[in-house]
């Protein structure tokens, strides 16, 4: 006889959309389709076959035999699940009953299991980003597993700082489970956790709520709903829940959070939790996950008869332990730091530090003040364009903005910003043109743009610190200014500014410089440096491109290589 064969398909969340094209195709050459009545009933327009088998809820081990039966019989039987298939659904349940009959590969029935879209995915999708780290799956449903086991899962998951999606939450019957959950997952993680409530997602009935952990319980949780609990460094954003890819952020100043660009993540040094590859320790500090101190015990609960394994194993906190947490929750004082998990986001906080706009001379107080500052985890660089370039892990980034300010420094940011280099204007001498300096700093300095912008400001027609190679120079000259546009200032083909203005009345300087930056800004490709922009587009404010860059041509070396 003809042997037949077995798919196990799992067709997704529900819709069209989103089943895969093999699973389609196993479904349309079945000649039986095996499956849950609401299931059946949502593939059904996809199928040919000529007999299908729906069965009630609870009669799966019944589903996998007759489809063994079948198969055995000669025909091509799809056995089916939502989401996939190998996910708290048949797929398992099929190879038991195969097992159970002796089943081998090589002379048995074909079988075949076809992935599907699992909840965990297809709820993610609808809430943002929020599973993106490490993440596990705990099914809430204890029919099958001890609930002394699922129970032992939700700890261990809440403590080791897991995203978890919870299958199988609730149901007319079990619903004390999810509210044991919760009150589980208070003891590691924060009740402010962003918490994805996704019902019957990509079906018509589909149904999103964004909540928190405290407050999950207070909307409706059923059969059909998959609950995210986001880790500890999970946030919502917009009608989102997203957890960031790693456990470090980036400051800079006047600007949002940011995470670290990939090619930064890379490096060692951005990494300092990371484990040594040569000792094999990891740096100490970075173990933020709170294991629970004190010695287990274990408690007396109702055990089931004949195991011992099932006692229930629970932290025991010092009396003197409790009375304090007692006396803190009298008092109103927050306890989380005890057990709850902590694992902060880490956040380095970049800027650059100058004595001022004009002022080139440091005093030994605004050294000592930098140096207690940056400390001994920061670092402290000092670069081409006279700044120190400064970067701390800090929480608190305006505390430190305020306390360099306070001792006169000047702080600014860094990255992809307009700065300011002006020159010392001779110490003072050339002091006529600083003002302008200054408002140009107040009114675009560290503006956010397409690249980094260095606008240089010299005091005198020298132009000893080389304004015509920055971005835009500026030169202050018989009480008027030049302005130079479009510098290279680095590589093998660098080249001066364009000459584009002369003898600018000061007070136009400003409002021109305005609308070049604003141009820019509006127009330029991400990354694109202002000269390659000007080269592009032609044309900035009412300024032409000249084509600066040199048409020498270089000679052969004289032993020709
Ligand atoms: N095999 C399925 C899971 C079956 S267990 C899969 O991989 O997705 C049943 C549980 O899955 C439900 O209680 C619910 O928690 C989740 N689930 C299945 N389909 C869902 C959907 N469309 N929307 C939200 N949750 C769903």
């Amino acid at each position: 006889m003809k042997k037949g064969k077995i798919f196990v398909v799992g067709f997704g969340p529900g819709d069209r959309e989103h089943i895969t094209k093999r699973a389609v195709d196993a479904l349309q050459q079945s000649d039986h389709i095996i499956g849950y009545k609401t299931y059946v009933e949502l593939i059904e327009h996809l199928v040919t076959a000529k007999k299908i088998v729906s069965t009630g809820m609870t009669e799966e081990v019944s589903r996998a035999q007759e489809a063994v039966k079948q198969a055995e019989a000669g025909h091509i039987v799809s056995v089916i699940s939502s989401g996939d298939a190998g996910v708290y659904g048949m797929a398992g349940l099929v190879y038991e009953v195969l097992i159970e009959r002796g089943w081998k590969e090589e002379t048995g029935i074909a079988v075949e299991v076809v992935p599907g879209i699992s909840a965990i995915n297809s709820c993610a999708s609808l809430l943002g980003a929020p599973v993106m780290h490490d993440s596990c799956t705990i099914s809430l449903s204890d029919h099958l597993t001890p609930w002394t086991v699922i129970e032992k899962r939700i700890e261990a998951a809440a403590m080791a700082d897991f995203v978890i999606a919870f299958y199988n939450p609730k149901s007319g019957r079990r619903t004390r489970q999810i509210v044991e959950a919760q009150r589980i997952l208070l003891k590691y993680r924060s009740p402010e956790t962003p918490v994805g409530l996704v019902k019957a997602a990509y079906r018509e009935t589909q149904k999103v709520i964004l909540t928190s952990l405290s407050d999950m319980l207070e909307h409706d949780i059923g059969m059909l709903t998959t609950v995210v609990v986001g880790n500890s460094s999970t946030f919502f954003y917009d009608n989102k829940i997203i957890t960031p890819r790693g456990y470090q952020r980036k400051y800079t100043l006047g600007d949002e959070q940011q995470i670290w660009k990939p090619h930064q993540r890379l490096k060692k040094e951005a990494e300092p939790w990371a484990l040594d590859q040569v000792t094999g320790e990891a740096k100490t500090g970075y173990e933020k996950i709170e294991t629970i101190k004190s010695k287990p015990i274990k408690l007396k609960t109702q055990e089931p008869p004949n195991t011992k394994q099932n006692q229930k194993i629970i932290s025991e906190k010092s009396s003197v332990e409790m009375a304090q947490m007692a006396l803190s929750r009298v008092k109103g004082e927050t306890i989380k730091a005890d057990f709850i998990v902590q694992q902060k986001i880490e956040s380095i906080f970049e800027f650059a530090v100058s004595p001022g706009v004009s002022n080139k001379t440091i005093t030994p107080k605004q050294m000592q003040l930098l140096a207690e500052v940056v400390g001994e985890d920061g670092q402290l660089e000092y670069t081409p364009d006279h700044r120190f370039y400064v970067k701390i892990p800090t929480d608190n980034p305006n505390n430190v903005i305020e306390k360099l300010k306070g001792s006169g420094l000047y702080v600014m940011p860094i990255g992809d910003v307009l700065n300011l280099k002006a020159c010392d204007f001779c110490y003072g001498e050339k002091a006529e043109s600083i003002p302008y300096a200054e408002e140009i700093m107040e009114t675009l300095g560290g503006m956010k743009l397409p690249k980094e912008l260095h606008v240089g400001f010299n005091g005198c027609g020298m132009a000893c610190y080389r304004a015509v190679f920055d971005d835009i120079g500026i030169v202050y000259r018989k009480k008027k200014f030049d302005l130079f546009i479009g510098a290279k200032p680095v590589g093998r083909t660098a080249h001066a500014g364009q000459p584009v203005a002369e003898g600018l009345d000061p007070e136009a300087l400003v409002p021109l410089l305005t609308k070049i930056v604003k141009e820019y800004k509006e127009n330029a490709h991400p990354n694109e440096r202002l000269f390659k922009y000007f080269k592009r587009v032609k044309k900035i404010a009412h300024f032409t491109y000249q084509d600066m860059s040199s048409k020498i041509k270089i000679e052969e070396a004289p032993c020709g290589d």
